[in-house]
């Protein structure tokens, strides 16, 4: 899923400070799952604004809305009459749903109530890790299993820089080698002759690297 946090009320305060009446949309899916922006955290935002507010003897008044998927006009369309009653728009979905918001009412000004972070996994209560990068081309069938693109911290494809101790990374040592984890994985599944095999350098236009990018299904499109 998409993973996401609370800006700092700071932030949120201040770029809502010249208008009165906004309106704040949560999100059902990845935002409720990782608990940043679903319905809960759009009320628990909605309370703490109107007090910030009210402390500096102001008003605002916020009617609040959570979509069943903020990245998909079907749904957009469900804002159009409270949008028409709002001065602003405060978005708690990732930075898909601002942008559908954005797109679909362009006479309104929309501001991310929540910093998107990235592609992960639950590891725990609370604790979500970055799992994949979306580079267009996976090689987890290769790897075991492990992305070296989002858990290598150089994005290493052969092998490990050498720096790693007792299993953690050089870089960060609170998170597992990923190199460490592939070679584990591979020997569980009997595949140790993926490691001596050469993966040829990785071709980055499936990535970001050919600019932003666009999934065309014939057989779905109009
Ligand atoms: S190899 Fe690419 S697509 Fe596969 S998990 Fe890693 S980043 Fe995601
Ligand atoms: S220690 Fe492991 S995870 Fe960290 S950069 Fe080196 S190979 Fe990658």
């Amino acid at each position: 899923m998409i993973t996401a946090e609370r800006k700092p009320m700071e932030e949120l305060i201040e770029c809502l400070r010249p208008y009165h009446r906004i309106l704040l949309v949560g999100c059902n899916e990845c935002v409720t799952v990782c608990s940043a922006g679903g319905r809960k955290e759009v009320g628990i935002l909605s309370s703490a604004l109107q007090m910030a507010f009210m402390k500096e003897g102001k008003t605002l008044e916020i009617r609040e809305i959570t979509l069943e998927r903020q990245c998909d006009p079907e749904y957009i369309e469900e804002l159009v009459t409270d949008i028409s009653q709002a001065e602003a728009v405060m978005s708690m979905a990732c930075g898909c749903g601002v942008q559908e918001i954005a797109k679909r009412f362009k006479e309104k000004p929309v501001f991310p109530a929540v910093n998107t972070s990235f592609m992960g996994a639950s590891e725990q209560q609370g604790v979500w890790a970055e799992r994949c990068q979306g580079c267009g081309d996976c090689v987890l069938g290769i790897t075991g299993g492990i992305c070296p693109v989002a858990r290598c911290s150089k994005q290493l494809f052969n092998g490990p820089c050498g720096g790693s101790t007792t299993g953690k990374c050089e870089i960060n040592p609170d998170i597992d080698c990923a190199w460490q984890l592939i070679w584990d994985r591979m020997k569980a599944l009997g595949i140790e002759e993926n490691y001596e095999k050469n993966m040829p350098p990785k071709d980055w236009r499936t990535s970001r690297g050919g600019g932003p990018r666009t999934i065309i299904r014939e057989d779905l499109a109009k």
